[in-house]
């Protein structure tokens, strides 16, 4: 019998009418469920999309300024708005990272992984090129740079990011 605690990030109160949630199977799965209003909780994976802007043989990456994984280096990347196209994500969260405007010349990848410790996420990867603006760190990246892919500045700190790295030609090794 699954719990409500055996579920991550379950409400336990139901955000509606503020009853105890329970689990109840629908659709096939158990899912945080309001015994008395009815509300159900479907859980998906968040969104988000990233660039991959290179300069001749470089590729951008940003340091994380916070956790998790804060001090190591990703692709520029965010989460998707509410109310934003997934390709305005990419475009947004590139001249936040890194001050560079930038344009969409294709879709690299789609990947599904964990954001430690456990919030899953889709991240829509896009092939960019500049535009116009100036490189320096901003947002939520600490620093910003152009590094070859052979000489990366440091750990990657995504699965996800890792795995295009490598479509790239980065000679990382394949880690869980
Ligand atoms: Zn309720």
């Amino acid at each position: 019998m699954i719990s409500l605690a055996n579920i991550a990030h379950a409400f336990v109160f139901c955000p509606r009418c503020r009853a105890e949630m329970a689990v109840v199977a629908s659709g096939g799965r158990p899912r945080p469920t309001c015994p008395s209003c009815g509300f159900i909780q479907y859980l998906n994976p968040a969104p988000g999309a990233g660039v991959i802007l290179r300069r001749g043989a470089t590729v951008c990456l940003v340091r994380r300024r916070f956790e998790p994984r804060a001090g190591q280096w990703t692709l520029p990347t965010g989460f998707q708005e509410w109310d934003e196209d997934i390709a305005t994500t990419a475009v947004r969260e590139a001249r936040e990272e890194t001050g560079l405007q930038v344009r969409l010349t294709g879709l690299f990848a789609v990947h599904t992984g964990i954001l430690p410790p456990d919030r899953p996420v889709t991240v829509v990867f896009y092939e960019a090129v500049e535009c116009g603006g100036e490189l320096r760190a901003g947002d939520d990246a600490a620093e910003a740079g152009f590094f070859a892919l052979d000489a990366l500045p440091g750990r990657i700190a995504f699965a996800a990011h890792r795995k295009v790295l490598r479509a790239l030609g980065a000679p990382l090794e394949e880690e869980p």
